[in-house]
């Protein structure tokens, strides 16, 4: 058995299979015939091509790397998590009609369904609220004033007449009654929005650097690298096949931070310069490979001495999402993320299976030859700032806890058509931005944003708030995570004034969407006893940060009720602002 990878009955399921050459190498040692484009087969004799019709009506999971996976985890005597028996019993890719015929039915998904519909962005949220939530994608965070104003008209007409930012650059909508799921699934695809595997087990929305192409200090454009990483994932089958979420990010090495040090795989630009370049090595811009950024479990991508060149960054993206799928946990969500693969592998061992995938080596490099740039500004994504363009302007528009009314997001739009080049991006911190404003408009932009209600000043604790859905929407939460944000924000600047930005990250369990531990202050909802009664509270964790500051947050009280929490919070605000030295953070 020692080369013998497969028993009989696996041999028997995969005989029918056709794998490109580099993928069946990472999957176990399945043969390899010869070259990057042969084709191999497992337990019979080699040939390029097999036919597959009936091998594709026995597979009714995600994809084929994921049954396979499923496959071994049982081979070796693994229980299967219920998610991917679900996944298992039908593939989610496939359910249009099933959420059709349910939708003109006006009923929600149960069970199994509840969780493989999310494949398709539509999370229904009972018993937080009886109805959808959507997830969309958008890759890199950007958004056109048309598609902006048509996603406001549509929640107008199938949703919670509102849109959510989120953490990952991205819209929600909440509140969609389950007759209208299929109108919301007909209308994000009509404004080029397809939400497939914002939700369940797939790679969620790709993020970038939110000024891409106008940030004057950043090193390379990131936004294209993530809309083309977007496109790949949406047309590989077998990137929907993962054990568990996943997220990928690209960092420009400008002003705002794409926290790619929070993904599963960051991409962080850095230079050579001609000191440290070689024949090998031509001096330029390249991507640093992280890997495995998990900040719910206190953990950092690290970097893994990969550099790759911009154009390598998604087939390399491609290669580690096809090993992770054949590699992953089935058996336990809680370790089935990246993160756990890497601390069972080593770097070593999992940058192999890649380059076996890949069919090459890949480049690596002594963090002694780059520089890695340090250049964010904390307060860039708010309020107004110089463009590279000469005589363009961008705003940073203060969401509070990301969210804005359908008649806010239709003013966005208009400006950003009137006054802008029809450009919205979103950011991970919850907020938008309005790119291209020519500096003679920036009086009467202000002062339609300020019209509408919102801010656009850099100074507001809500700048830095970022609050994750909580128990208004979310089944997991225990506390109201945005209402309580709102309530600490006023407490706050009904006392203070600031002069930088200090992070409050409310996040409501351990699932931290709104990424607690990377907080200046990071809250996570806990249920505190109080005279025999359980209420809502938080835990209170202090002095996270990410990038250049990469820190998790430290917890040093035991976690208290609401109430308890906004007055120590403003304590803890009051302390630091008398006793700080100079501009000390
Ligand atoms: Fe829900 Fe928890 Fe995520 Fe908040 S952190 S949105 S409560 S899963």
């Amino acid at each position: 058995m020692a080369n013998e990878p497969f028993s009989d009955e696996q041999k028997q399921f995969l005989s029918g299979f056709t794998f490109g050459a580099d993928v069946a190498r990472a999957v176990s040692g399945l043969p390899i015939i010869s070259g990057s484009s042969a084709s191999a087969t497992v337990g019979g004799t080699a040939s390029t091509k097999l036919p597959e019709p009936e091998a594709d009506a026995a597979a009714s999971g995600p994809d084929r790397l994921a049954l396979i996976a499923q496959r071994e985890t049982v081979a070796k005597g693994g229980k299967l998590v219920k998610e991917e028996l679900a996944k298992q019993s039908k593939n989610p890719l496939d359910m249009w009609d099933e959420i059709k015929a349910r939708s003109d039915a006006g009923q929600f998904p149960k069970g199994n369904d509840a969780f493989l519909t999310k494949f398709h962005g539509l999370f229904y949220v009972a018993p937080a609220q009886d109805s959808f939530m959507c997830r969309m994608r958008l890759p890199g965070g950007l958004i056109h004033g048309w598609q902006f104003r048509g996603l406001a008209d549509l929640a107008d007409r199938s949703a919670g007449p509102y849109l959510d930012v989120t953490t990952r650059a991205n819209l929600q909508y909440r509140e969609i009654p389950a007759d209208q799921a299929m109108e919301i699934l007909y209308g994000l695809r009509e404004l080029d929005v397809i939400p497939l595997g914002s939700g369940g087990d797939n790679i969620r929305n790709c993020t970038a650097s939110s000024l891409s192409g106008i940030d004057d200090c950043e090193l390379i454009e990131t936004i294209p690298l993530a809309k083309r990483m977007h496109h790949s994932i949406l047309n590989h089958r077998e990137m929907y096949g993962l054990p568990r979420k996943f997220n990928i990010a690209f960092d420009g090495g400008g002003r705002i931070s794409a926290l790619d040090d929070t993904n599963d795989i960051g991409f962080h630009a850095v230079t050579v310069d001609s000191s440290k370049a070689s024949d090998d090595l031509p001096a330029g811009v390249y991507f640093q490979l992280t890997l495995g950024g998990i900040t719910g479990h206190k953990d950092f991508a690290r970097p893994t001495g990969v550099l790759l060149r911009p154009d390598e960054c998604v087939d390399v993206a491609g290669a580690i999402v096809r090993v992770f799928v054949s590699s992953g946990d089935r058996t336990d969500r809680k370790k089935a993320r990246l993160k756990y693969v890497l601390d069972d592998w080593g770097f070593d061992k999992f940058i192999e299976a890649v380059q076996a995938d890949l069919g090459r080596t890949l480049r690596r490099v002594d963090e002694d030859r780059i520089v890695v740039p340090n250049q964010e500004d904390r307060l860039a994504h708010v309020g107004w700032h110089p463009q590279r363009q000469t005589g363009r302007s961008y705003v940073g528009v203060v969401l509070p806890v990301g969210r804005m009314t359908t008649d806010q997001a239709r003013r966005i739009a208009d400006i950003a058509d009137q006054y802008g080049n029809g450009e919205i991006r979103l950011t991970v911190w919850q907020n938008l931005i309005i790119p291209h404003i020519r500096n003679e408009d920036i009086d009467a932009v202000h002062q339609a944003i300020v019209a509408m209600g919102l801010d656009d000043q850099s100074t507001s604790f809500r700048a830095g708030l970022v609050a994750c859905t909580g128990s208004a929407g979310c089944k997991f939460a225990a506390s109201n995570t945005k209402r309580d944000a709102m309530v600490i924000a006023a407490a706050l600047e009904a006392k203070f004034v600031l002069d930088q930005p200090i992070n409050i990250h409310v996040t409501g369990c351990h699932n931290s969407c709104a990424q607690h531990y990377i907080g200046d202050i990071g809250l996570k909802g806990a249920q505190v006893e109080v005279d025999d009664d359980m209420v809502e509270g938080y835990e209170l964790h202090l002095g996270g940060g990410w990038g250049s500051n990469q820190a998790i947050g430290r917890s040093l009280f035991p976690p208290m009720p609401t109430e308890q929490i906004v007055a120590t919070i403003v304590s803890i605000v009051g302390g630091y602002l008398e006793r700080r030295q100079d501009s000390e953070t």
